[in-house]
């Protein structure tokens, strides 16, 4: 089953895709993390993401579709995976259409998470990264057992330096102006389930679950 997770910035995209990793056993594939792995590794590819990411613009999309489409064509991929993050423009939409295709794939659904903007910016100002296995935290609405340290591997927690409120603003335009539109896109194509992103963690947890079980009928 291929999934894409589709939202804002802060919408929980992270948050829910490593539930559904676990639930439905599928490989989450966050081009976010990609470029941050990158960046720590130092690679061409990272320094050059990060002049985008600093500023809270999307990476050009050429880049940015041929590192997932390397990711997609990894063995682990191959009944199914959980995008998260991608794609973010409708160029981006048009070859992953392409990639699956190739693969002998389709898209099986697109999961909206809609959150307001307000929620949004409370949401990313408070969160907290596992350096190690990228697990989201968040100081009040999902703290780690211990404060700076993830529960999951014991890695250090650290905070993006694009969740600055100046740079979330610019990621919310960008949301808006390019990635908005792949609302519209996947409506048409008949692949869209809307789920309610501003609850807690758990309440979109079971939304998203009955989501894909009406997809799977
Ligand atoms: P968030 O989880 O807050 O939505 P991400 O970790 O997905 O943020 O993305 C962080 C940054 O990485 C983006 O602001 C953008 O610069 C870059 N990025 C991630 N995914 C894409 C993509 N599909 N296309 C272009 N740029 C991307
Ligand atoms: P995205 O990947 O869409 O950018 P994240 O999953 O990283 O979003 O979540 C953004 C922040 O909001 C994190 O600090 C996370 O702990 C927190 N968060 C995620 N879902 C919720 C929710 N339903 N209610 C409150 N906070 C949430
Ligand atoms: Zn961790």
């Amino acid at each position: 089953m291929y999934l894409v997770l589709l939202g804002p910035p802060g919408a929980g995209k992270g948050t829910q895709a490593e539930r559904l990793e676990k639930e439905l056993h599928l490989p989450h594939i966050a081009s976010g993390d990609l470029f941050r792995e990158n960046l720590k590794r130092k690679t061409e590819l990272g320094l050059l993401a990060k002049k985008y990411m600093d500023r809270g613009d999307l990476v050009p999309d050429d880049v940015t579709i041929a590192m997932v489409r390397q990711r997609l064509q990894r063995p682990d991929c191959d009944q199914g995976a959980i995008l998260d993050g991608f794609p973010r423009t409708l160029a981006q939409a048009k070859s992953l259409d392409e990639m699956l295709a190739e693969m002998g794939r389709r898209l099986d659904g697109v999961l909206y998470i809609a959150v307001p903007d307000e929620e949004l910016v409370r949401r990313l100002s408070g969160r907290w990264i596992c350096r190690r296995c990228q697990t989201p935290y968040h100081t009040v609405f999902s703290p780690p057992a211990q404060k700076g340290v993830c529960d999951a591997c014991g890695g250090e927690l650290y905070q993006r330096d694009d969740d600055r409120p100046e740079t979330v603003r610019a990621r919310l335009k960008v949301y808006h102006q390019q990635t908005a539109p792949l609302i519209d896109y996947y409506r048409r194509a008949g692949l869209l389930v809307e789920v309610d992103g501003s609850g807690d963690i758990e309440t979109v947890s079971t939304a998203l679950l009955k989501a894909i079980r009406s997809l799977m009928k």
